[in-house]
């Protein structure tokens, strides 16, 4: 069953092995196991529900089923969840099964006067499907049931499929025909198809499948306005692209049903390489070079030395590590290496090639391919999320950010970002340990995605005070720079106050008027994406 507090399956009891404890102490200081609330405890504090209608067929009132469905993955939502000070739940949760359930439920809340939530797989990570506190009442509409493949036209490459669906249950259908979707997000196993569009996403090979704006060909969304059907154009000059307006709609706009994916052919080969770089500057030279020469790969990922430590004291294989390290340097390498991966997927001679060229341009760079440790992350790709649970348990605090910035300014953005979270605890007299990746790179710049550790506090709401500390102070960082404020989590709540900055007043006014057509009641997830109602 999935855990009601956390990432992934409840049975799953990935724990911080002895070296990456070490680590953390060494880098942070012992951590203090919090106590948790009980399922029991916190589903005892659920108000009754303010929803008259409470008993249509559509809706369940459960108080078990309001607390699973009240929050997501963000921080607060899981210092929210663990400490079981929730706030606010669902006074109901819907969960439509066709397009007409979808319909019936938007008349639902229009006639009784309440906000609707649309909730995918609950993985955001911004405070997309969050309840907050409300004067009327929330429905979460929970839509795992529209989930079927319900189309696909094989010789276009385009597959129909219900926005519920998850990737796990997806890939299987289309393999079946030859066929995959290429986007694959590290939420994976949790995430929905229409998450994935509403939020704007990127998967771990956007390298070389592209981001999800290029895989989403079009599709229905049933808003409270009414419905718009989006036909796949392979392009199209007719005005403005509204497909693009559904995307990082973020539930403001209406729900999307029925999602048309572009897919691609399932590879004849695919293979991830690991290098080791002499140092960062040389490490972004190469990747910059490799993106700028489109060298055909489908992943590159680029991590900072803290990083390329990191991984390897978490990786909890010491015997390994130690002959990785004699290997490095008996080739004369800097301590301060950095971890390169490379991957390559589509017809084997085009890999191969592609493979070959990155080859020699890494050699050019001073580059070391290190031997079985790209197999092991790619086997395990998937894994790194439930690291989060364990850290929690083991008294440790940890959230990742990503933001975006031209080439030209990748250097001074790093430096400011990890300096502004490394110092934002010293109130308290704590540190952060930062570090970062470079994981989505264009030939114009990079995305960067950064990951922070703190301890945790003994009181849950200074510990959720630590977290926005942090946040305030790497978000204040990236406005200011001048760089995005989310390259692939969304804007949710969390990031709302800076999208203002990003987009412009005219720009704020043109979306605010758009959210006002698709939903004039002004129905759909409040304060997602605009701070308010309508913005
Ligand atoms: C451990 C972890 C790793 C992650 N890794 C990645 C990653 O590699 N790449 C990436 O892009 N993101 C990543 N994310 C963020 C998140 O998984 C993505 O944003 C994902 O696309 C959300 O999908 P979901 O189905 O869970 O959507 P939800 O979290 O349920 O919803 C996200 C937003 O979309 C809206 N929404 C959802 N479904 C619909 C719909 N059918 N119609 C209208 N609105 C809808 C919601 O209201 C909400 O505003 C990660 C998150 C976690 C927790």
């Amino acid at each position: 069953m999935r855990r009601w507090n956390g990432w992934g399956d409840e049975a799953d009891d990935t724990h911080v092995g002895s070296s990456g404890r070490r680590y953390l102490s060494k880098t942070l200081g012992p951590g203090t196991p919090p106590r948790d609330a009980t399922l029991a405890q916190v589903v005892a504090t659920v108000p009754p529900t303010r929803l008259a209608d409470g008993d249509d067929p559509l809706l369940s009132t459960d108080p078990e089923l309001r607390v699973r469905r009240a929050r997501g993955q963000s921080f607060p939502d899981l210092v929210a969840l663990r400490s079981g000070r929730l706030e606010a739940v669902p006074d109901a949760v819907a969960r439509p099964a066709t397009n007409a359930d979808v319909r019936r439920v938007i008349d639902i809340a229009r006639e009784h006067a309440s906000r609707l939530i649309p909730y995918g797989g609950g993985t955001s990570v911004v405070g997309g499907v969050s309840a907050r506190p409300s004067q009327d009442p929330l429905i979460t509409v929970d839509l795992a049931g529209l989930n079927t493949v319900s189309r696909v036209d094989e010789r276009s490459g385009l597959a129909t499929v219900g926005a519920g669906i998850t990737g796990p249950d997806l890939a299987p259908e289309l393999a079946a025909r030859g066929l995959t979707i290429g986007h694959e997000p590290q939420s994976w196993e949790l995430a929905t198809v229409g998450g994935w569009v509403a939020a704007r996403g990127s998967g771990l090979k956007s390298l070389g499948m592209g981001r999800i704006e290029q895989l989403y060909a079009g599709g229905t969304l049933e808003a409270p306005a009414g419905a718009m059907d989006m036909a796949p154009y392979p392009a199209s000059a007719a005005g403005p692209d509204l497909r693009q307006l559904v995307l990082g709609s973020e539930g403001r706009l209406g729900f999307l049903t029925d999602v048309i994916l572009r897919t691609t052919p399932l590879p004849e080969a695919e293979r991830m390489e690991a290098w080791a770089l002499p140092g960062w500057g040389e490490g972004q030279e190469a990747v910059r070079e490799l993106v700028q020469a489109r060298a055909g790969l489908s992943l590159l990922r680029l991590s900072t030395p803290a990083e390329t430590q990191t991984l390897l004291a978490f990786a909890d294989r010491p015997s390994q590590t130690r002959l990785l390290t004699t290997y490095l340097r008996v080739r004369r390498r800097p301590s301060d290496w950095v971890l390169l991966l490379v991957g390559v997927s589509g017809r084997r001679r085009i890999a191969s090639a592609a493979a070959a060229e990155a080859a020699s341009v890494l050699r050019r760079h001073h580059g070391t391919k290190i031997p079985s440790l790209a197999s092991t992350w790619y086997r395990t790709r998937f894994r790194s999320p439930y690291l989060r649970n364990a850290l929690w348990a083991a008294g440790y605090g940890s959230d990742t950010l990503e933001t975006a910035t031209d080439w030209s300014h990748v250097p001074l953005l790093l430096a400011r970002l990890e300096a502004s979270l490394a110092g934002a605890l010293a109130p308290w007299g704590e540190r952060a340990h930062v570090f970062t990746h470079l994981s989505h790179v264009y030939p114009s710049g990079s995305s960067l995605y950064v990951t922070y550790l703190f301890r945790l506090a003994t009181d849950p709401d200074e510990t959720l005070a630590r977290w926005q500390a942090l946040k305030r102070a790497a978000s204040d960082t990236i406005s200011t720079e001048g760089a995005t404020i989310t390259h692939h989590h969304g804007v949710g709540t969390d990031h709302a106050p800076y999208l203002a900055a990003e987009k412009g007043p005219l720009g704020m006014a043109a979306l605010q008027s758009i959210v006002r057509t698709f939903d004039p009641e002004g129905l759909m997830n409040p304060g997602v994406l605009l701070s308010n109602r309508h913005g």
